[in-house]
């Protein structure tokens, strides 16, 4: 099979103009219901057309490619493969689409190349990963294993619009429901947003596993006093106690395991002036592992760092774990699919995990699921910079494509 690496670069490329930064080489904002997002749907479905693909689009505006050639069984499950075309505000412009294109990629190089699955393959494109409007991410597949209803779906809102109406407004309000649990298996080819494959000089990573995610809400209270008038000895200072929290989170991250990390990432500080000794802080934390033992060790962590900080400083504190997603084992026969065609054609692979989370979380629970990560330069990912070498897209891409046309015989 051979991948057109300029037809691939081509699509990535003109999906990258839609709601490109002005003052930037590079990059994109494409939020859900956006011209910048109907743009970028309507480009995609062309390609998927120009393909001859049979285009279907669900009630919540996920976009999905069937390729049946007449080796396959119509109604065997399908193989499918995509990401996402949205991204965050002031986003690159591989974060997504490279996942979606390297899949229509793979399956024009296996018709190009007279290969004849067995089995249909299916592209497609999730709305709203990055979660940036509607949702907190992960909005398309999770309607697509059934972890949220269509109706759910539909009645979010950013306040002013639901997504039905943004989709309406798009035309992308399509009917039914993709159902990730009918298909036979799944890919996701990334960015890496990590270094560890530039570091490695190797061009494929091979997910083991998808990290869990812990979010934590705590709250620190104390005294707010004058700045001036209260001595040291006679405060109770919440943001002075709060930045040992986050101390006790890093360092906890840090001797836990090499794959804990741990964040403080947010802090609402009052009444936050300049004469007034800080009275209550408000803190998330973000925890994540592939380990949901180390996870639960870092929680237990933060929770003895309040209480030592109540007995030694006053203050009072809250926690409470609000968010909780356990770490996503790959599946190991989509996993070698993959391996045995990059061994095949000469493309190295590197083991490793994801401290991201993708749709593939989602779908892995419903279905086997694989990912595959091309390599960022410089570990940038969510920003104007990121960038990934299009001969590493072709290559990924080669790889992908390998692990499909495998998985669909
Ligand atoms: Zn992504």
């Amino acid at each position: 099979m051979e991948i057109d690496g300029e037809r691939l670069r081509t699509d990535i490329e003109t999906t990258g103009e839609f709601g490109a930064l002005e003052d930037e080489e590079h990059g994109r904002t494409v939020l859900t219901g956006t011209e910048a997002n109907r743009r970028a749907r309507e480009y995609f479905v062309e390609r998927l057309e120009d393909a001859g693909l049979d285009v279907r689009v669900d009630a919540v505006g996920n976009i999905a490619g069937r390729w049946t050639p007449e080796s396959a069984d119509p109604d065997a499950a399908a193989v499918a493969a995509g990401s996402h075309l949205d991204s965050v505000p002031e986003g690159g412009i591989f974060d997504g689409p490279l996942g979606v294109y390297s899949a229509l990629e793979a399956v024009r190089a296996m018709q190009d190349a007279g290969v004849e699955p067995t089995r249909p393959v299916e592209v497609v494109s999730f709305t709203e990963e990055e979660g940036q409007r509607f949702a907190s991410g992960l909005l398309g597949s999770s309607v697509a294993v059934g972890k949220r209803s269509v109706a759910d779906a539909l009645a979010l809102t950013d306040g002013r619009t639901t997504l039905a109406d943004a989709l309406e407004s798009m035309g992308f309000r399509g009917e039914g429901r993709l159902d990730a649990s009918e298909w036979d298996s799944w890919l996701e080819l990334h960015v890496e947003q990590s270094r560890r494959l530039e570091r490695a000089d190797v061009p494929v990573g091979l997910v083991t596993t998808i990290t869990g995610i812990t979010h934590c809400d705590v709250t620190v209270r104390g005294e707010a006093n004058h700045a001036g008038a209260t001595p040291m000895d006679e405060r109770t200072d919440a943001l002075a106690a709060a930045s040992e929290f986050v101390r006790d989170v890093e360092r906890g991250a840090t001797e836990i395991g090499e794959t804990t990390v741990g964040t403080v990432g947010k802090l609402d500080v009052r009444p936050n002036a300049t004469n007034v000794v800080p009275g209550t802080v408000e803190m998330s934390v973000d925890i994540r592992d592939v380990s949901y033992d180390a996870m639960n060790e870092l929680v237990s962590r933060a929770e003895e760092s309040l209480s030592r900080l109540e007995a030694e400083r006053g203050v009072e504190t809250t926690f409470s774990r609000g968010f909780d997603l356990q770490p996503t084992e790959m599946s190991e026969r989509c996993r070698r699919a993959v391996a045995e065609a990059g061994e095949n054609t000469g493309i190295e692979t590197l083991d490793l995990h994801s401290g991201a989370a993708h749709d593939t979380m989602y779908v892995a629970g419903v279905t086997d699921a694989a990912m595959l990560f091309a390599p960022s330069r410089d570990g940038i990912s969510h920003n104007p910079g990121e960038w990934t070498a299009w001969e590493d897209c072709a290559t990924a891409t080669r790889a992908l494509a390998g692990g499909l046309a495998s998985l669909a015989h």
